[in-house]
């Protein structure tokens, strides 16, 4: 609507000329639809100058970092969110002043409008301030999730970086790995031991490993090829996750026409070149992914854990939606699962032994692939 746009245009230009701090802010909204706080709502200051971190589910999510400064927020928008290693520097972008009642919003911003998404509280605290020019902005955050001495580097525009400048909060925080391989499971028959161990479902498709950091996921294949592309209908599996660093392990399975999973390998889309094909296969063809264990969480390698544990973690992620499922494992009673599975013309069932560890790369009798009578 040009007309409506021109008429908020122009207030703007006349807030800016009054010198109003938050003229771009206002500019961007229409506060009779919007949830979020105009600037008349005013906040007091508080002894110690705070801040927040709300996560964005926009078109893209991010995440919003805020510091309250000369009454007003001055804000960047931070894809990855904030770093937890000071290995890792995050892009930060700057974006236009908020008004310091925006330091306890949360709520539903109306798609169509700017900023259409989810937006919650990821954290919020107070600062100690070092320093502030127009190139470097240097604090220690005491937040509930997050403290330590971090510094905002301006590089180009409204391009700047976000360094931590402390070792990990965690102490004992592991780097976020990279190139590793899916545990195999060996072929055999149900164990003796039937209470020992775990059964999940064999789906027959194809084994993939998800790196998920920052909300933003990788897909590699069992032999380590970056298979990302090929998959559009799993980015959103990122925004799922959140902020939670992951490495989850999975098989993916084509969807029929009832998005119920198809026994059988998926399409591999290798003969799909464009990515308007990719998306179009994605639409009419998508696939799921059956997560099963989870390699990584939270800084830590979860690896040496035994089965059991590595589950609890999976699960609390709570990953179900239409294009990722976390289907749950039974203990014990694998026949009766066995005999389930051949009946749904699935392939049957993978054994894995309650206190096992998770040997990535290598080929283990803690799993035993159990095939369904047919
Ligand atoms: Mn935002």
């Amino acid at each position: 609507m040009p007309a409506k746009k021109s008429t908020r245009a122009q207030k703007a230009a006349k807030a800016k000329k009054a010198g109003e701090p938050l003229a771009t802010y206002r500019a961007k909204r229409d506060f009779e639809i919007t949830p979020e706080p105009s600037p008349e709502v005013q906040l007091p200051e508080s002894d110690h100058p705070r801040f927040v971190v709300q996560e964005h589910h926009a078109t893209a999510l991010h995440w919003d970092f805020r510091l309250e400064r000369d009454g007003v927020l001055p804000s960047w928008a931070v894809p990855k969110g904030i770093p937890p290693d000071p290995k890792v520097n995050h892009l930060a972008v700057q974006t236009e002043d908020h008004p310091l009642s925006y330091i306890d919003f949360a709520g539903e911003i109306p798609k169509g409008e700017y900023g259409g998404g989810t937006v919650k509280v990821w954290d919020q605290g107070w600062y100690e301030l070092e320093k502030w020019d127009a190139r470097e902005v240097k604090f220690t955050l005491h937040g509930e999730r997050v403290q330590g001495r971090y510094v905002l580097i301006k590089t180009r525009g409204k391009q700047w970086l976000m360094h931590r400048m402390d070792p990990p909060q965690d102490p004992t925080r592991e780097p976020f790995p990279s190139g590793l391989r899916p545990m195999l499971a060996k072929k055999g028959t149900l164990p003796k031991d039937d209470g020992d161990f775990g059964f999940e479902i064999a789906w027959g498709g194809r084994r993939v490993l998800i790196y998920v950091e920052g909300g933003r996921i990788e897909v590699d294949d069992a032999d380590g090829t970056n298979v990302s592309d090929r998959y559009p209908e799993l980015t959103r599996l990122g925004r799922a996750v959140g902020s939670t660093e992951v490495v989850l392990d999975g098989e993916l399975v084509a969807l029929d026409d009832n998005d119920q999973p198809q026994p059988g390998v998926p399409p591999d889309r290798q003969d799909l070149e464009s990515d308007s094909a990719l998306r179009r296969a994605a639409r009419d063809h998508p696939v799921a992914v059956m997560l099963f264990d989870i390699l990584y969480c939270d800084g830590h390698m979860t690896t040496d854990l035994p089965y059991t544990e590595r589950r609890k973690h999976l699960e609390a992620l709570k990953l179900s939606g239409a294009n990722w499922q976390t289907p749950s494992f039974h203990k014990g009673d694998g026949a009766a699962l066995v005999r389930a599975a051949g009946g749904q013309g699935l392939p049957g069932v993978v054994a894995k032994r309650l206190d096992s560890g998770y040997a990535a790369g290598k080929r283990s009798g803690d799993w035993v692939l159990v095939a369904a009578d047919r």
